[in-house]
């Protein structure tokens, strides 16, 4: 079957087009073969959104990339030692960024350490690849052309399979496993059986292989659409327990979907906290410090134990007003949420009072008021402060009884 690539890219936007058919002219003229590859051939042939574009050059990429830097006014970043070129543009306010590489062949000198790279052909290039649906090609020259398909990704493709290319695949980069689930859960893809044997014998590989490296495919994983069925997966797989020593329970699924409903943006953290929430506290900082999770979401894993350690005595009871947000107002609101979202009803609902109603009420007095009254600055501030606001939400909550 034959494909034209003016046809895909005439989805495009402008800008992007034009780059396109300039690529398209300069290549021909310089007789410099150039082939789209990966992803987003996997992603047209299957009729779904197509994400970044890498193109592949049996040559040069840097000096490609350098000349069409000189044509468009667009960023231009190299990598010589993989040789590969990044371009990126501004299109109606978002950041296109297109990837030039250079055919390369990989040779891995240890398990899960980063390749040795050599220059190489296209067919080279496809075999260095993680599946066999991300290792198909399109030249870009003459159009229309066939695809371009050396490990059989094609019928894979339809029969929904992911299948590694040889039997090394995922000793050699042990991020393939963690590749393997993001696509499985994303495109509703099987492991091939094979894959899948391979798979659980590279999963021990996993703990030679650099926190950072894996946090890239993780990071990604836990920030895609299809998050919790991967999660489920991964589960499934044994992955989250070689990784973590820990589990993604069928009831994590409806915890998370419910608080995604509130918290959309937050898919990241309320992942990892409910991952981390199944370790020891030392062992989940741990976790969270090696894969170099941000800021707040390191101090939210601190504070989820912090909950949970002061919160046993209080479970069963329904605490006055002030007394609910002095224990509650040190924690951030997304720690809360996550955490009530597993406890019973009365819990839930004293923490949704208290996040709705009580936390928003700014304090009637202040450091100021009370310097006005001769006190002098010192560490009982916290207290009388404390223990005002205290007074003045259960004052509210006396007058207004239909809010709790
Ligand atoms: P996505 O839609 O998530 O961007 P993608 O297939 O484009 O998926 P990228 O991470 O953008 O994935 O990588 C581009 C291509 O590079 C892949 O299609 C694959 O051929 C190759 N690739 C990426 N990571 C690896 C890896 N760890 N091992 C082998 N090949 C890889
Ligand atoms: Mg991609």
């Amino acid at each position: 079957m034959l494909y034209d690539l003016t046809a895909f890219f005439s989805q495009a936007t402008a800008p992007l087009q034009q780059r396109i058919v300039w690529l398209m002219y300069y290549a021909a003229e310089q007789r410099l073969a150039c082939y789209v590859v990966g992803g987003c051939v996997r992603d047209w042939l299957l009729a779904r959104p197509v994400g970044d574009i890498d193109i592949v050059v049996e040559g040069d990429a840097i000096a490609l990339a350098e000349a069409w830097a000189a044509v468009w006014p667009d960023q231009l970043h190299t990598h010589p030692p993989f040789g590969t070129a990044t371009l990126s543009w501004l299109d109606a306010g978002a950041l296109v960024s297109l990837d030039l590489i250079s055919a390369r062949r990989e040779h891995y000198p240890q398990p899960a350490a980063l390749p040795v790279v050599s220059f190489a052909s296209l067919a080279d290039d496809l075999a260095r690849r993680d599946f066999s649906i991300n290792c198909l090609a399109l030249q870009l020259v003459n159009q229309p052309t066939s695809v371009i398909d050396p490990h059989n990704g094609l019928v894979d493709l339809q029969h929904g399979l992911i299948r590694v290319l040889h039997e090394r695949s995922f000793i050699d980069d042990p991020t393939r496993i963690l590749r393997a689930v993001r696509f499985a859960a994303r495109l509703e893809f099987t492991l091939e059986p094979t894959t899948a044997e391979l798979l659980q014998q590279g999963l021990p590989w996993l703990d030679q292989t650099t926190p950072a490296r894996l946090w890239n495919e993780l990071g990604l994983l836990l920030s895609e659409p299809s998050a919790l069925k991967a999660l489920s997966l991964a589960d499934e797989w044994g992955v989250l327990q070689q990784l973590f020593g820990c589990a993604w329970p069928p009831a994590f699924n409806q915890q998370a979907q419910r608080l995604l409903t509130n918290l959309p943006n937050e898919q990241l953290a309320i992942g990892w906290l409910l991952l981390m929430s199944q370790l020891e506290p030392s062992v989940a900082q741990a976790q969270t410090k090696r894969f170099g999770l941000p800021k707040p979401i390191r101090q939210a894993v601190v504070q989820w134990h912090e909950l949970a350690n002061t919160a046993a005595p209080l479970l069963n009871t329904t605490l006055s007003a002030g007394k609910l947000d002095r224990w509650l107002s040190p924690f951030e609101p997304l720690v809360l949420q996550v955490w009530a979202s597993a406890q019973t009803p009365l819990v839930q609902q004293q923490f949704g009072y208290y996040l709705q109603v009580l936390r928003p009420i700014a304090s009637q007095l202040s450091g100021h008021d009370l310097q006005a009254q001769g006190i002098k600055p010192g560490p009982e501030y916290k207290t009388l402060l404390a223990a005002a606001r205290e007074r003045q939400l259960d004052q509210f909550a006396a007058e207004n009884p239909n809010l709790c």
